[in-house]
């Protein structure tokens, strides 16, 4: 008998049949399982061949192909650990990755090769290969056709993949991820969502991060689904695709851009079952508005790097605006005392912690950070939230967006959900600014809708009557757009950068 690769084995068990197309390509091509896990094998002993052994480190800074995801795939079968870059990284933060993660392979775009080579050579990297937007690169030299390399065996606890997590804040932390937390995380997930082989995904998400390589791929592997494969979000191909899938997972920057077209209606979105949000938090009112447009009510989950998913609006039972709902079966979530990690009782704000086989080892060689981020057992997330009495979770902010103001603490989602729902306001962001007086002063960025001329005015004006005093905002500044990263988070540390001398200067 083969040996046991857990993740792998179970990807390869769940193949409903090698001729059933799993990747529709935008230009009109299909990709099936049989192709994929092919290529899979071929590249997995090219990976060997390249002196892999397991437990290495393949590094991987390519663009969104299925070819991408053959390596992904190869790796593991390998005995390898998986680690995705972000595209957008320079050559300073590649640098810092390599040299941090030591790997044995690095694959990258070929136009990133002459830079690279020195970085890669410097951190050590035996082999330097290249992976095209077409799919084509010398990660293939040296394979042939129809090479297999029989599955290394790698058990629930073996590293299966490494994330550096995206913190906007501090040194990246590498978050290593076992072959348990994927394989649980989606199979829960495939149960939750009720994934099967009949759907089909729009798949418009980066492959270089948790959501659209562990959320998105892997449920949709270990369904047997099928993934309508887009390089990126681009809205007029989402539109034109939205009536031949069934199920969609997007980041809420999608659906903030969904809400803004006319041709979005409920005829538009008949075939399709389901609508998952989740990397940052959706505002209610976009929620509302997009079940109030296409009949749809968007299932907004939460996770993140280090845990995958650790909550998730129910499928059958009430979404509820604002929430993320309740945790994943066999995911314990708790509210505590950030301080003293008491537990707090039923609707009390608290930092968030998490425990479940979902959830990561540690970080990659920093044994005192991942000491000091876990707590009894459970991650402290960071992630600042409340469980009502029926259990829906709401996060309420990062610890380190807590304003503290005047020695009151103001939770900025809170602030951010009553401006949201003043019209002509398209999306906004609170934060805490250095204030003589207050420590901090609340400070509100709003990005009016289209064509809205918008006051102070309009802002402080509705918010009399809905927030205490101390929650209102001290000043209101007006911008185009808000910043956000590749995943659609709002880049808090840069707007407090921005406006860190509005009260002082
Ligand atoms: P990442 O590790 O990049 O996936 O980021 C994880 C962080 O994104 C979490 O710790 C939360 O702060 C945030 N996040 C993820 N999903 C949600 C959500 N549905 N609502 C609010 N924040 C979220």
């Amino acid at each position: 008998m083969a040996p046991s690769n857990h993740l792998y084995n179970l990807f390869e068990a769940a193949i409903p049949r090698r001729d059933k197309t799993f990747i529709e390509l935008p230009e009109g091509g299909h990709v099936s399982f049989g192709d994929l896990f092919d290529l899979t094998a071929q590249i997995a002993a090219g990976l060997q061949a390249r002196g892999l052994t397991p437990g290495d480190r393949v590094a991987v800074q390519v663009e969104k192909t299925w070819q991408a995801l053959a390596l992904y795939l190869a790796t593991l079968r390998a005995g390898g650990v998986f680690l995705p870059l972000n595209t957008a990284y320079t050559d300073r933060e590649l640098d810092y990755f390599l040299t941090d993660a030591e790997p044995r392979i690095f694959v990258c775009d070929p136009a990133r090769q002459a830079t690279a080579t020195a970085i890669a050579a410097n951190a050590g990297v035996k082999h330097l290969e290249t992976l095209d937007a077409a799919g084509t690169g010398t990660i293939l030299d040296g394979t042939t056709k129809g090479a297999v390399l029989e599955p290394v065996a790698r058990g629930i606890d073996d590293p299966a993949s490494i994330l550096y997590t995206s913190g906007t804040t501090g040194r990246s932390k590498g978050a290593i991820l076992s072959h348990g937390n994927l394989a649980s995380n989606a199979a829960t997930l495939v149960d939750l969502w009720r994934f099967n082989a009949d759907d089909v995904l729009l798949h418009a998400l980066p492959i270089f991060h948790i959501h659209g390589l562990f959320v998105a791929t892997n449920v949709a592997l270990l369904a047997g689904a099928r993934m309508l494969f887009l390089p990126r979000f681009d809205i007029e191909e989402i539109m034109h695709l939205i009536p031949r899938a069934t199920v969609m997972m997007g980041v809420p920057t999608f659906y903030n851009r969904m809400i803004t077209r006319d041709d979005l209606s409920c005829d538009l979105c008949s075939p399709m079952r389901l609508f998952i949000s989740g990397s940052a938090p959706l505002s209610a009112e976009v929620h509302k508005e997009f079940s109030a447009r296409t009949g749809h009510h968007i299932l907004e989950r939460y996770g993140m790097t280090e845990t995958g998913m650790n909550a998730s609006n129910p499928y059958d039972g009430a979404r509820r605006a604002g929430t993320v709902g309740m945790p994943l079966p066999g995911t314990d979530l708790r509210i505590t005392d950030p301080e003293t990690g008491e537990e707090l009782e039923t609707g009390a704000i608290g930092m968030i912690e998490v425990q479940g086989p979902n959830v990561f080892s540690g970080y990659w060689r920093l044994p005192e950070k991942t000491k000091a981020e876990f707590r009894n057992g459970y991650f402290i997330t960071g992630d600042m939230g409340k469980i009502d009495a029926d259990g829906y979770v709401s996060i309420v902010g990062r610890e380190k967006d807590l304003i503290i103001t005047g020695g009151l603490n103001v939770y900025p989602a809170e602030v951010e959900s009553a401006i949201d729902e003043i019209l002509g306001v398209a999306e906004c962001a609170v934060i805490g600014v250095r204030h003589d007086d207050f420590g901090e002063g609340v400070v509100a960025v709003v990005a009016p809708r289209n064509g809205t001329d918008l006051t102070e005015a309009d802002i402080t004006g509705p918010l009399q009557m809905r927030l205490a005093n101390f929650k209102q905002p001290k000043r209101v500044v007006f911008v185009d757009h808000l910043p956000r990263n590749a995943m659609g988070k709002i880049e808090k540390a840069s707007l407090r950068k921005t406006y860190a001398g509005l009260f002082t200067d």
